[in-house]
């Protein structure tokens, strides 16, 4: 198809949104309406209609799925070279290739490390207790307080003046000193990947000059979720140019926990007077059943911009509302109905698609799914990386390219067992805080030979040496081969073997391990698409191939990248910009959505528009399903159906469970009778 083709199958405002080059461009409306595929369209334009350059476009979105689902969908428009370097990718991997292509300039190292969030509460946690024990919730605190200020632009030195208490200038301490180690660590955490470029971008001119030189064009999609950081990003990059185009839904804005402004959709116009802001209205998504429900449960939120969604897909079936006994009988329910939906409705399981609130809810239905052995995919959760045997080989991948990574060392260094006990690695550490060195610089030093006896000097000069000849091998030539060789040098596997309760769990064990380093050699391989026009891109070596890794661990990104045929499972936060036939939205009770903690803290409103974004994911048919009593903190609670049952248009509902064949007068109060009914039987 070309450009023109599929130019005429948008309708004239997303015509008028993909046509608009010449100036900032922001797409405003609700879930469905086309705004992704605006998006995709636009590149196709730009490269084929306008001749730009695919490496000077650059696409962000947040989550890993998306920016895959939106990879996909304009590889299917670009033909051969033609997308050659184009960046779609998260704002994170955006900012990555970033701070790789100017280490230099940021004043670190190569072979940087990036700190997982496991990573870097244990370093808060060794600054925290310096001063007093401190228990988990005081480090989830200031981690939280710290990630915020860096979502706001905030750096180390400048947060002391922005605490408004004696906690947060306790924090703000914390962070300084949290800022130097991780400096000295060569490392970065995770808000570093959009911090670190803004403040590159901001304070360096020539690196500024350089990036403005590379990217031309900006699409941004689910705008509504960008934090402060990020909008400084996309505006530091398009500068004077102002070429880029937003697209957003302000009632789709579900991270302000995570330091997202749905308000820089208004900031947006403020900061650009010129932007020509469109708006559509078609959804081309959903049944009108699912849409009215859609936009019936949002008009109980307060709005910025007022849209109307219509759609012309047909009134399509009621949606079916499940009361359950207990969480086990929802899960067991859910996964039968799946089944049979399957072959009675001709479906595929791909059609298919659990949405929750919480990754715990996902527990039961696996169990389920698996009785049934119905194939499926979770995502987050559990993922591939957070197994134990993973973050071990991803430790040894760490610190072969960056010595100083300390946790990395720690987790490892003992791993398989070499007799380094913990008196020994707390001399260690005692002598090289002393000097400022690495743990691993400090196994060098002669001076330990008076701190620890010549065993213990001997053992962990046994380990560094065989690390350093890891990392001479890499350097010579083929690292993976070294790798490989590593791995079975220590005999990982026996260790595995000895560890785990069962011959076949270890064997799973290291296959995990294996799948990890074919990973690592595929994304060696792969074209550097995603490296937005740096001038190292070609050579990708094995340390990029690493930080890769970590950051897609970080996403909780699941290790396969299939497209095989699998009922999909995925929170509602990670559903976002997703759709399927057939949805199914689980737990819909009072204290899980809304969440208890949203209604204490007074933020329904976003469990709201988390309630649209799941039920906004659904084409042809919605069930809501929830359970009278779930388990929590051990015990059987009883819950009460959400609030957002009552919100929803009483007529569109088919409640289950209750009698059904009522007076066609009393219709109206169906649903209404219905959540009374459920109450009476909850008692
Ligand atoms: P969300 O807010 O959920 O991210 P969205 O606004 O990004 O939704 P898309 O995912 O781009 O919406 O589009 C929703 C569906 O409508 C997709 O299946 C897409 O292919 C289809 N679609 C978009 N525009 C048109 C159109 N003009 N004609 C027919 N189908 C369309
Ligand atoms: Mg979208």
């Amino acid at each position: 198809m070309s450009i023109k083709q599929r130019l005429a199958k948008l309708n004239p405002r997303q015509q008028e949104a993909v046509r608009y080059i010449d100036g900032p461009c922001l797409v405003l409306a609700g879930a469905g309406s086309g705004k992704t595929s605006v998006i995709t369209t636009k590149i196709a334009y730009l490269v084929q209609e306008c001749g730009m350059s695919a490496r000077r476009i650059a696409a962000v979105t947040f989550t890993n799925k998306a920016a895959r689902e939106m990879k996909e969908r304009v590889g299917q428009m670009l033909k051969g070279r033609e997308g050659h370097g184009l960046t779609v990718s998260t704002f994170h991997t955006l900012g990555l290739n970033i701070i790789r292509a100017e280490l230099k300039a940021l004043g670190y190292r190569p072979g940087f490390s990036l700190f997982d969030p496991e990573d870097a509460k244990a370093l808060l946690r060794d600054l925290m207790n310096k001063d007093a024990q401190v228990d988990a919730d005081q480090i989830n605190r200031v981690q939280h307080q710290i990630s915020q200020w860096k979502n706001d632009l905030i750096l180390p030195g400048q947060a002391l003046s922005h605490a408004a208490d004696d906690d947060e200038q306790y924090a703000a301490r914390v962070f300084e000193a949290y800022g130097r180690h991780l400096k000295a660590y060569n490392a970065v955490d995770f808000d570093d990947l959009i911090l670190l470029p803004v403040v590159l971008l901001r304070d360096d001119p020539e690196a500024l000059a350089r990036w403005r030189r590379k990217i031309h064009y900006m699409l941004v999609d689910e705008y509504q979720d960008t934090n402060v950081s990020q909008y400084q990003l996309v505006q530091l990059l398009m500068g004077e140019r102002k070429t880029f185009t937003v697209v957003g839904d302000d009632d789709q804005s579900i991270y302000a926990w995570r330091g997202a402004r749905p308000e820089n959709l208004v900031t947006l116009g403020e900061d650009f007077p010129r932007l020509n802001v469109i708006k559509l209205e078609q959804n081309y998504r959903s049944t009108g059943t699912i849409l009215r429900a859609a936009n019936t449960l949002i008009a109980n939120n307060p709005h910025v911009y007022e849209k109307t969604l219509w759609s012309e897909m047909g009134q399509g079936a009621a949606i079916r509302v499940v009361v359950n006994r207990h969480e086990e009988a929802e899960a067991e329910r859910v996964a039968s109905e799946i089944l049979t939906r399957r072959i009675k409705e001709r479906a595929e399981w791909r059609d298919f698609a659990v949405l929750y609130r919480g990754n715990f809810q996902a527990r039961l239905l696996e169990l389920k799914l698996q009785h049934y052995q119905i194939p499926y995919k979770l995502s987050g959760g559990t993922s591939f990386f957070s197994r134990n045997e993973i973050k071990d080989a991803m430790a040894y991948l760490r610190l072969l390219i960056n010595p100083a990574d300390d946790n990395a060392f720690l987790r490892i260094v003992n791993v398989p067992r070499r007799e380094i006990g913990p008196g020994t690695l707390e001399k260690l550490a005692n002598y090289a805080t002393e000097r400022g060195i690495s743990l691993f610089a400090a196994c060098h030093e002669l001076g330990l030979e008076q701190l620890l006896p010549t065993r213990a000097v001997e053992r962990l000069s046994r380990f560094t040496h065989f690390i350093d000849g890891v990392r001479r091998r890499m350097d010579r030539g083929d690292a993976l081969a070294a790798i490989r060789d590593m791995l079975r040098e220590m005999d990982y596997e026996a260790w595995l073997y000895q560890n785990a309760s069962a011959p076949t769990i270890a064997e799973r064990r290291m296959a995990n391990v294996w799948i990890l380093i074919d990973q690592l050699e595929k994304s060696m391989q792969r074209e550097p698409e995603e490296t937005t026009a740096s001038e190292e891109t070609e050579t990708e070596g094995v340390e990029a191939a690493i930080s890769r890794l970590v950051l897609r661990d970080i996403l909780e990104q699941q290790a396969e990248e299939d497209d095989s045929d699998r009922v999909q499972l995925l929170t509602m936060h990670a559903s976002k910009g997703l759709e399927f036939p057939h949805v199914y939205l689980m737990g819909l009770e009072e204290e899980l959505l809304p969440h208890r903690n949203a209604i204490e803290a007074g933020t329904v409103e976003e469990e709201r528009r988390l309630a649209y974004v799941g039920i906004t994911r659904a084409r042809q048919t919605l069930t809501l399903t929830l359970a009278r009593q779930r388990k929590a903190y051990g015990e059987l609670m009883d819950c009460a159906p959400s609030r957002f049952l009552d919100e929803l248009p009483a007529d569109d509902l088919d409640w289950e469970g209750r009698a059904d064949k009522e007076d066609p007068d009393k219709k109206q109060a169906r649903g209404q009778d219905a959540l009374a009914g459920i109450r009476s039987l909850l008692g």
